[in-house]
């Protein structure tokens, strides 16, 4: 079993792969429905650039990169192909593409962690290559399952170093850092053979593993180290254009990149039914709270609405279910519900990135979550669409021309009879000139980070994201 080769071309059509990949992402979406979302969410390339199998951000895009000689010759069985792929987007959702984290590591036992993490979760009927990194591949360090990477990572520093803990901070020369993906023999002498792939997961020691031999577990390390074993992670450590360009010099946003990410898997777990988020393992769903919780709304929305208030005429009181308050019994049972209707306009402008879409979307979220019934309105120059908000942004929005404040206000008047506004809101970099028709309710402009405030925005107060 040998790694492709990286940088010749494949005789195998691009085509075929692109099928073969389609076909495994449906076999997915019975066994593992979120991981079958979030692959649906990234986008697929087919290159010999890389020995095996690798997800990477490019341009502000995720990608999963295949190389076809890998993926169709060397995993012989649809069972590997699969696994190969459910690995690859697991690292996506252990927010193991943070390079800075990565940074600070001694990154062969850096990669080998991350491996150990994801592939306790791929579980039957899929089969990872032979060679992958399994509990079972280190018998000696009793390694426990469910546990984070640090963790696992600590352990091997500790087996790899003489027991001695790693140093908090950066440290020196890393380990080697070739191409490639699961350990692929190949150049006649052979990196170690550790686990055989079977029983992944649990980490029950597999008779035969390397790490069982004399020197254990530091000797696989060791020949590790001297062999051309490599994780095909270093793809997360380099910054390239969306046409897998290079780019030069060490600017790569991560914040950027995982916010990205966590967008994504946002937005595969609204794509669960809720029996399909039901079977989802609790190891995959605490990294998906946590990928949430990353989303935080910049506003305190809450806070913010109360400028608006509501009109007392939606205001409801009813009773609940709730358990009885100790601190007050005389407010047991009785809920006040408030109900406010706000106007949200998205500045959909060709100056409006992806990304300052995406974090609308996190602030949007944040007020429907503060309670608030939203109504959006996608805006450049003109009107393009509204809807309501119910808990999911929309896959596209329209715009991408210039800017005009006054269409989408005028579209708030007209409409103002059938919702009867509390507020509205203008999500803006505010490069625009100032607005002639006022809107019928109260007014409130939120300013993207760098966005331009002044007296142009006028008819309300401005609040600036940080
Ligand atoms: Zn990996």
């Amino acid at each position: 079993m040998a790694a492709a080769k990286t940088g010749k071309k494949s005789a195998i059509s691009e085509e075929r792969v692109h099928e073969e990949i389609a076909r495994c992402a449906s076999r997915l979406l019975t066994t593992d429905p979120f991981v079958a979302h979030l692959l649906g969410n990234v986008s697929r390339s087919v290159t010999t650039s890389i020995k095996t199998a690798a997800v990477t951000v490019r341009g502000n895009k995720v990608f999963l990169l295949v190389n076809p000689d890998f993926f169709m010759t060397t995993c012989k069985k649809e069972s590997e192909r699969v696994a190969l792929i459910k690995h690859e987007v697991l690292h996506l959702l252990f927010k193991h593409l943070d390079r800075i984290e990565r940074k600070k590591h001694d990154m062969m036992l850096v990669n080998i962690a991350m491996d150990l993490v994801v592939n306790q979760l791929i579980g039957p009927p899929w089969k990872l290559p032979d060679g992958a990194m399994l509990l079972s591949t280190f018998p000696d360090l009793n390694l426990e399952p469910d546990k984070s990477f640090q963790w696992y990572y600590d352990k091997l520093y500790k087996c790899d170093n003489g027991g001695k803990p790693p140093p908090q901070g950066p440290q020196g020369p890393q380990g080697p850092q070739g191409p490639g993906g699961f350990p692929g023999p190949g150049q006649g002498k052979g990196p170690p053979q550790p686990g055989q792939g079977q029983g992944q997961g649990q980490g029950q020691g597999q008779g035969k593993t390397s790490g069982q031999g004399p020197g254990g577990s530091k000797q696989l390390l060791d020949d590790m180290r001297g062999s051309d074993w490599d994780a095909g992670h270093d793809e997360w450590d380099k910054k390239r254009d969306i046409d897998g360009n290079i780019i030069d010099g060490d600017d790569r946003d991560d914040e950027r990149d995982q916010s990205e990410i966590d967008r994504l898997i946002g937005q595969a777990k609204d794509r669960c039914s809720s029996k399909q988020w039901g079977s989802v393992p609790a190891a995959i769903k605490d990294m998906v709270a946590e990928a949430e919780a990353r989303r935080q709304p910049k506003v305190d929305w809450k806070r913010a609405l109360r400028i608006f208030g509501a009109s007392s005429s939606r205001t409801s009181i009813r009773t609940t279910q709730m358990r009885p308050s100790k601190r007050f019994p005389d407010s047991e049972g009785v809920k006040i519900k408030t109900y406010q209707y706000i106007a949200v306009v998205i500045d959909t402008s060709g100056s409006i990135t992806m990304d300052v879409i995406n974090s609308f979307f996190s602030e949007i979220h944040g007020m429907w979550r503060a309670g608030a019934q939203i109504i959006v309105i996608e805006c450049d120059a003109a009107v393009h669409k509204t809807w309501e908000y119910k808990g999911r942004a929309p896959a596209e929005i329209e715009g991408g021309g210039g800017t005009s404040f006054d269409p989408a206000f005028q579209w708030v008047r007209d409409n103002n009879r059938k919702y009867n506004f509390d507020g509205c809101i203008y999500l803006t970099d505010g490069e625009c000139s100032a607005p002639e028709i006022k809107p019928p309710c109260k007014l409130l402009w939120v300013l993207i980070p760098g966005g331009m405030d002044g007296p142009h925005l006028k008819f309300g107060r401005v609040i600036k994201m940080t």
